[in-house]
């Protein structure tokens, strides 16, 4: 690479901006452009659902960098700037400031944006998504005025905000389709127990539901259910998934179909241009087809593609990961257990410190660690190890996990 060469990425967030950190890091000497649609330099959307959303953390706990990082580490950070287009072809990307901007290798972190709700009312004001530091900030002045909270949707945005809400003070009333929360990721087993530490602390759940409108004059005030039920409310948040931004990857000719198709080393169907983060869906070394929407990809995903665009081929070969935080409930998930055949829980949930793990033909496919700690690795090591495991071992809490694969005898 010489100093001449550009390198741009496209999405100031997580995964662009570590990304950036890493090309320099590793050496990188050319010009290097980040581009961001928001006003604000790359942040992290975690805190937005729990303890900044609560105010009890400051928004500069959220930045990735400094203030002063970018230009010490000579990024053009270019906040407020949209890429409106690109020519895969010419290597050039067309800014909303009217800018043509030619590029040697291009990275999209483009991320992923809340699905919309499109039913009567859902165009009245109170009526929130959740996505940005702007939409925390008005979410949080909500909660400032008391009064009931609406949650279409049981997933972990879902979930979060609800929780967050009743530490506030807010009355909250969750409205969805499934049987129990997270009950595709989870199963209905280890979803009741979520259920229950939010029913523990006074939300009132309609499961089995769906929403038919928003009602209210200019702001809304009651939501209506398809099942016949009105609540009365001050405000609704809609938490019902999120779809990755791949309209401009599309329009430019990459191949798309959930997210943008990359390989095993984050690269695109167009040579030359990679992509990371919520956005991506990678073909993972072990699992397959996979788009992760979680913090902890975003993080590994762009210093890998950084990587990559520097003449790396190593995979990205990561055990998915995320976590999550409700009331005093802390938990982290790992692996992708798309479908399983058994659950096995280690410790007792009434006391809200277990660990589940979801079993294929005996081998672990995911594991998760509730109020447990630095089990993490070990529940990985499982996954990765692929070996079928001893079950009443693994429900043991007193047989450490390395010990729990079949054939092996504890020392
Ligand atoms: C409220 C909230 C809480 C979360 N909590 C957790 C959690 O507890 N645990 C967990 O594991 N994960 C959590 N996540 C998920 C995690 O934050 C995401 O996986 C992560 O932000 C993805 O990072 P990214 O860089 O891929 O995309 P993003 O963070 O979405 O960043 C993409 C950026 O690209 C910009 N952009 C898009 N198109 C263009 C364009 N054409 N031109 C210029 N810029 C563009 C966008 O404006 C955006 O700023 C949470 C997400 C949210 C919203």
């Amino acid at each position: 690479m010489t100093p001449n060469t550009t390198f741009a990425i496209v999405g100031a967030g997580l995964a662009g901006a570590k990304a950036a950190e890493t090309l320099r890091e590793e050496g990188f000497e050319g010009r290097l452009v980040l581009l961001g649609a928001e006003s604000e330099r790359p942040y992290e959307r975690p805190p937005l659902s729990k303890d900044y959303l609560r105010g009890e953390s400051e928004r500069a706990g959220a930045y990735v960098h400094d203030e002063g990082y970018y230009a010490e580490h000579d990024v053009d950070l270019r906040v407020d700037e949209t890429v409106v287009d690109f020519d895969a072809g010419r290597q050039e990307l067309a800014l909303k400031s009217g800018e043509r901007l030619g590029y040697d290798r291009l990275l999209l972190t483009t991320g992923s944006m809340p699905r919309r709700l499109s039913i009567p009312g859902s165009e009245l004001d109170g009526v929130h998504y959740l996505r940005t530091l702007a939409d925390s900030d008005a979410l949080r002045a909500r909660f400032d005025a008391g009064g009931r909270l609406v949650v279409i949707g049981a997933g972990w945005i879902g979930a979060e905000v609800a929780a967050s809400a009743r530490q506030r003070g807010v009355d909250v009333t969750i409205i969805a389709p499934h049987s129990v929360p997270f009950e595709r990721v989870l199963g209905s087993e280890v979803g009741a127990i979520y259920r229950d530490i939010h029913l523990d602390r006074g939300v009132e759940m309609l499961l089995g539901a769906a929403v038919e409108s928003f009602e209210g004059d200019t702001r809304v005030e009651r939501v209506r259910t398809q099942e016949g039920r009105t609540i009365a409310c001050d405000a609704v948040v809609v938490g019902i998934g999120a779809t990755p931004r791949a309209v401009l990857a599309a329009a430019a000719g990459l191949a798309v179909g959930n997210g943008i198709l990359v390989d095993r080393r984050l690269e695109t169907s167009v040579p030359g241009i990679f992509a990371a983060g919520d956005v991506a869906n990678q073909l993972h070394p072990r699992l397959g087809r996979l788009r992760v929407e979680h913090w902890d990809n975003a993080l590994h995903q762009g210093p890998a593609a950084a990587r990559s665009m520097l003449g790396s081929y190593e995979a990205y070969a990561r055990t998915p990961y995320f976590y999550s935080d409700q009331y005093d409930v802390g938990m982290e998930y790992s692996g992708y257990a798309p479908a399983w055949d058994r659950v096995v829980v280690r410790g007792d949930p009434a006391t809200r410190e277990f660990i589940a793990f979801w079993l294929a033909d005996g081998r672990v496919l995911a594991g998760m660690n509730v109020n447990w700690w630095d089990v993490a690795e070990p529940i990985q090591a499982l996954i990765t190890g692929g070996h079928t495991v001893d079950e009443r071992r693994l429900a043991d809490p007193d047989v450490p996990l390395e010990h729990t694969v079949l054939g092996e005898v504890p020392s």
